[in-house]
């Protein structure tokens, strides 16, 4: 399966969602890839490795100066491989948008290792730049992790219908697997309205696992390895093994797995 987490908004815990992910589809036995397509390299840095420091990352993969054979990295996690981000992403638009096809880059990219992995996750930066629009057309599937408050809701209907109105780039059949929700902290009347909110709306496809507010989440990626190898206890630890277990039986009722 190939899972892409997106949204227009910035800072809604994309990347967290990839790492941990990736680190509990790992833990449970699956070969995994994290494709790390921002150029702020927040997925690779969680993953102990530094923000320039890959000499081969997506943005040369991309840029159809190596193969992602040459890109891919072991990381500190069983199972789970690291195809790097770099700053070098960056400004790529331009270059991308001159290429043939300039938005099935990453899918005919990931084709010589693509057999090699149960499950490919992509972090992509905020917003549908031509390095999002690869990612979901990459993917058979997407997550958009939502934190709820008002005004990330608003931009997740935006999000959703941007991507409807850009099917012809994306291709027809990458599907939404699930709105997830995020750094929800049920201490406050507005987190609960606006959760309640966005369940009446967005009803089944909204996944029943939340990710609570969680400090360890927030300290993981500094010490450079997913939660589950710091922290394990953690409600944070918990809920991504948690939300693994969920994705997995909608994917496979989806028939992705
Ligand atoms: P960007 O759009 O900049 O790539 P993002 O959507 O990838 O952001 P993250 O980087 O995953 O978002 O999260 C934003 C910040 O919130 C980070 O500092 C992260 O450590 C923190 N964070 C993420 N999830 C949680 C959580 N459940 N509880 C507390 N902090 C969190
Ligand atoms: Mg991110």
């Amino acid at each position: 399966m190939r899972l892409a987490l997106a949204n227009l908004k910035g800072g809604v815990g994309k990347t967290t969602t990839a790492v941990n992910l990736a680190t509990a589809f790992a833990r449970s036995g699956l070969s995994a890839l994290l494709v790390d397509l921002d150029p702020q390299a927040s997925a690779t840095f969680s993953l102990g490795v530094g923000r320039d420091q890959a000499e081969v990352s997506t943005a040369e993969m991309l840029a159809g100066k190596a193969e992602a054979t040459e890109a891919v990295q072991e990381t500190s996690v069983l199972g789970l491989h690291l195809l790097p981000g770099s700053l070098r992403l960056a400004g790529m638009d331009m270059t991308l948008v001159r290429k043939q096809e300039p938005e099935k880059l990453l899918k005919k990219a990931l084709g010589s290792v693509r057999r090699r992995y149960d499950v490919i996750v992509m972090d992509c930066p905020p917003g549908l730049s031509i390095l999002t629009v690869n990612a979901l057309a990459a993917a058979e599937a997407f997550i958009v992790p939502v934190v709820p408050h008002r005004l990330d809701t608003e931009a997740l209907a935006s999000f959703l219908s941007l991507v409807e109105s850009s099917r012809d780039r994306i291709g027809r059949k990458t599907e939404l697997l699930g709105i997830l929700l995020t750094m929800v902290d049920h201490r406050t009347q507005v987190t609960d309205d606006v959760v309640a909110a966005v369940r009446k709306e967005h009803g089944s496809r909204v996944f029943r696992t939340e990710i609570p507010i969680n400090v360890r989440l927030a300290e993981a990626p500094a010490q450079g390895r997913p939660i589950f190898d710091t922290e394990s206890w953690s409600t944070g630890a918990a809920a991504y093994g948690h939300l693994g277990g969920e994705v997995l039986r909608r994917a496979r009722k989806a028939g992705l797995l």
